[in-house]
């Protein structure tokens, strides 16, 4: 019988890598749950639309009606929860979305697999033995690494310091509640910053590049020596199929690229790969890094954040395979190619195709 993956957030950056490998790599089923909030593009799936195995259902995982009725009809044998508010610096400005999704929709999320994993060892069904909830969260929980050369564990205590990082830390506990009081099998993990295709141009290197070859200012927070630890999409994404495959209940898995890069550093990077991929600059530019402009720093903003990505690669033999060079050169060169997809954002327009969308 096929199985079938019930991921949240699909239609964002991660989750529609994940829904792409499950339907390319397995045959499983993918029943993608997203409410299409701004960061949810359905063009970042348009090439798996059709597949037979795909389906969309869109809705707020905080609707526990809407929830319910997923698990009832598509009778999962696994959940990706991927569905967040993402942005730190929109929950600095707004923070009552995050804590809506992240925490209230989670919770909710969680209470409806619960009841469905329930039934199905009411029932005594197979299905119920081998059921896994994935929730898949960052890095930033575990807070600030300035000034030392230490790396974040899956011991690390948390330390959230952004609405954002406060959400997700309070939904990681959600999930470990779950887990330890209920017996739900959860799994969690916590990644260090992703790049990649299909990113939304709001983070730092699709603004990066967006902007430079639009001949805009390049911000970069204070003096830019905030420190990141850059993983491609791709890399994460079998991290997360390993860990739901192979990973033991109730762990944590930290994934990280072991490749830290000061943000001043990656702007210098994608402005040199520009400068030989895409030579004719706009009108006045002569260099695209006299774009760079500091700006003022965000408030509360962490120092540095690494990964010790030791016990993923121990215990499922994981290992990131795209270097930051060739990782940010394809992507660099996917934006270059894929116009369409980002102009539709920029103007607005992916807005009209959303709003057409069939649940
Ligand atoms: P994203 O913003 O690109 O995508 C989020 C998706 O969730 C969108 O499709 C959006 O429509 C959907 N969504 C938001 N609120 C929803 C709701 N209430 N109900 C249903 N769907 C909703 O984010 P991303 O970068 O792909 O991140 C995905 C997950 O991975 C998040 O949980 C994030 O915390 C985590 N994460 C991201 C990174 C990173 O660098 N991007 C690193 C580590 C972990």
């Amino acid at each position: 019988m096929t199985h079938t993956l019930l991921v949240t957030g699909g239609a964002g950056f991660i989750g529609s890598a994940v829904v792409r490998e499950v339907l390319a790599a397995s045959a499983w089923r993918v029943v993608n749950v997203d409410k299409l909030t701004y960061s949810g593009n359905p063009a970042s799936l348009a090439d798996v639309a059709d597949n037979p195995r795909y389906h969309f259902i869109r809705a707020d995982i905080a609707d526990a009606a809407a929830m319910r009725a997923a698990f009832e009809i598509f009778e999962p044998d696994a959940v990706m929860h991927l569905a967040a508010e993402s942005h730190v610096d929109r929950s600095i400005d707004s923070p009552a979305a995050f804590l809506e999704t992240n925490v209230r929709g989670t919770f909710t999320l969680l209470e409806e697999a619960r009841r469905y994993w329930k039934n199905l060892s009411a029932t005594a069904s197979p299905k119920a033995r081998d059921f896994r909830f994935h929730h898949i969260s960052t890095d930033e929980v575990f807070g600030d690494l300035s000034g030392g050369e230490d790396f974040f564990t899956e011991e690390t205590p948390y330390a959230p310091s952004s609405p954002y990082s406060a959400s997700k830390a309070a939904s990681d506990h959600l999930v470990r509640a779950w887990q330890r009081t209920y017996g739900l099998p959860t799994l969690v993990t916590n990644c260090s910053n992703n790049y990649g295709p299909r990113q939304f141009p709001e983070k730092l290197i699709p603004l990066t590049i967006l902007n430079a070859l639009a001949g805009r200012e390049l911000p970069v927070y204070g003096d830019g020596g905030q420190i990141r630890d850059w993983l491609h999409v791709e890399d994460h994404v079998r991290a997360l199929l390993l860990v739901l495959a192979h990973g033991r209940v109730g762990e944590t898995y930290a994934v990280g690229g072991h490749c830290e890069r000061r943000n001043i550093d990656v702007v210098h990077a994608i402005c040199d790969i520009l400068e030989e991929m895409a030579p004719q600059k706009p009108e006045g530019v002569s260099r695209y890094a006299d774009l760079i402009r500091f700006v003022r720093d965000r408030p509360g903003h962490d120092g540095r954040y690494a990964i010790d990505a030791s016990k993923i690669a121990a215990e499922l033999g994981w290992r990131p395979r795209e270097t930051f060079a060739t990782g940010l050169r394809k992507t660099v060169r996917w934006y270059l190619d894929n116009e369409p997809w980002w102009r539709a954002i920029l103007d607005g327009t992916y807005r009209c195709e959303r709003l057409g969308t069939q649940v």
